[in-house]
């Protein structure tokens, strides 16, 4: 007497065009229960979501009834996927095989003891990842609705028009486009942004916004900003909503209405150019040489670097107390005989940094476990290839792995750069110091002689001569 089981099939509306739709799946099912000599008791719902909590599946409901009722001894499905989606269903279908051991669980990924913790903490996985990409699909759709409410694609809906337009946010400003064209061609000869944000600081070049205003305070031009200008989509004439470039739906982009400055091929290689190189370790730190080791000396606040003018009116690199941070904005000073002397005291003190800072490099305890994940992921793709498991089953798996990957590998970065800093680096000569490949280095060196440099307020009546006695070195 064969034992009754039911299979469940269900095709909703975000499965359109998945050639797994009903009738494959039926297929499937009535295969598996015939080659375990189960009699099938068919269920089906149509074009109707697992994952919409609010949806009522009729033939699901009737069938987890007859399961408790005792009427079909197991349920065969196609994958977990097209059983359920919601956690909730998942615990009433787990409630009724606590209530009667022995009934089955089948699928063609392979059967699920719900019976057992394990099989119901992989049950409980699989439902809640297919929930997590329900929800993004959700708001995938959600966000292309958005997207084609957009019917007018506009430079700006109100916002401020970026550099490079006249205010009218349609023609393009003729002295703006010849700066970023310049800036564009210099970009691909090897020039570095900030190269391009101290010439255009220098010749007044600076993006001003509607109202005649310059960005960012007095000068304050960001690298991140330079860099905004010149690979701003809407150079191309390519428009750009919440982030994402909008394409048509056959993929092609969506052109805006107003003056292109350049080419699309000439945006995707700059954008390409300057993503190919390394970013400042951090973009919110200039590359100043003491920014952050300098403290100002009336309220020992940290100073960082900025251009200010000098008594002649010309723009020079300065160090200046951080209003921002709480400091007194009290004190700027030029930041280039302050970095040159404290550069000789930091190369006169080579042999006391070698003979004190120890080269004890701190060990980072998650090789084996960052081995151990990225061999799971191996497998799991391994697995997919050999048809073990389906797509949509490593689909769900993946992200959490993955998570925990980056994880991993983002703390072996950091481990890796603090034993870098645990390493004595060596600078016996002017050359040397110069040489070191970044300013990072150059700070990093810095710190190993010296925690702090002071810089006291010059007093009344003190001349533009530098004064080296203002300038007072913490050592470390
Ligand atoms: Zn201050």
């Amino acid at each position: 007497m064969p034992v009754p089981v039911g299979t469940y099939y269900r095709i909703s509306e975000d499965m359109v065009g998945d050639a797994k739709g009903v009738k494959r799946q039926r297929e499937d099912c009535l295969n598996l229960a015939r080659l375990r000599r189960w009699d099938p008791v068919q269920y089906e719902d149509n074009d109707l979501s697992a994952y919409k909590p609010t949806v009522v599946r009729p033939d699901f409901e009737q069938m987890l009834k007859d399961l408790d009722a005792g009427i079909i001894k197991g349920i065969v499905v196609y994958d977990l996927d097209r059983f359920t989606r919601q956690p909730r269903e998942l615990e009433r279908t787990i409630e009724i095989y606590d209530r009667h051991p022995g009934l089955i669980f089948a699928s063609l990924q392979g059967d699920i003891n719900l019976m057992t913790s394990d099989g119901r903490t992989m049950a409980r996985v699989l439902v809640a990842f297919a929930n997590k990409a329900s929800a993004d699909t959700a708001r995938r759709v959600k966000r292309k609705q958005e997207e084609l409410a957009v019917t007018e694609v506009k430079l700006v809906h109100g916002g401020r028009v970026p550099y490079g337009w006249m205010p009218d946010g349609e023609t393009a400003d003729p002295e703006a486009k010849k700066e970023i064209l310049k800036a564009h061609e210099r970009i691909m000869a090897g020039d570095r942004i900030h190269e391009i944000r101290d010439d255009w600081l220098a010749r007044d070049v600076i993006p001003r916004s509607r109202s005649g205003k310059r960005f960012g305070k007095d000068g304050g031009l960001q690298h991140s900003t330079v860099t905004r200008v010149l690979t701003n989509p809407a150079l191309a004439g390519i428009k750009v909503y919440r982030g994402e470039v909008l394409r048509e739906e056959h993929g092609s982009l969506i052109k805006g209405s107003w003056e292109a400055i350049c080419t699309p091929e000439r945006l995707e290689e700059v954008t390409a150019e300057l993503e190919g190189r390394t970013p400042p370790r951090n973009p919110n730190v200039t590359p100043y040489l003491l920014s952050g080791i300098a403290r100002c000396g009336k309220c020992t606040g940290p100073m960082r670097g900025q251009y200010r003018k000098d008594r002649k009116g010309n723009r020079v690199p300065a160090y200046c107390c951080h209003q921002e941070k709480g400091g007194c904005g009290g004190i700027s000073r030029k930041a280039e005989p302050i970095d040159e002397l404290i550069i000789s005291l930091v190369l006169a003190d080579e042999e006391r940094v070698k003979s004190k800072v120890t080269t004890k490099a701190p060990t980072w305890e998650g090789e084996a476990e960052l081995a151990e994940v990225q061999g799971e992921i191996r497998e799991l793709i391994q697995a997919k290839n050999d048809k073990k498991i389906s797509v949509s089953t490593l689909i769900q798996l993946m992200p959490d792995l993955e998570t925990k990957r980056d994880r991993l590998l983002a703390e072996q970065r950091r481990a890796r750069a603090a034993r870098r800093t645990a390493e004595v680096i060596s600078t016996a000569s002017r050359d040397a110091f110069d040489a070191l490949p970044t300013i990072e280095r150059q700070r990093a060196r810095i710190l190993q002689s010296i925690q702090a440099v002071i810089i006291h307020p010059a007093g009344k009546g003190a001349g533009p001569k530098f004064n080296p006695d203002l300038i007072e070195p913490i050592w470390a």
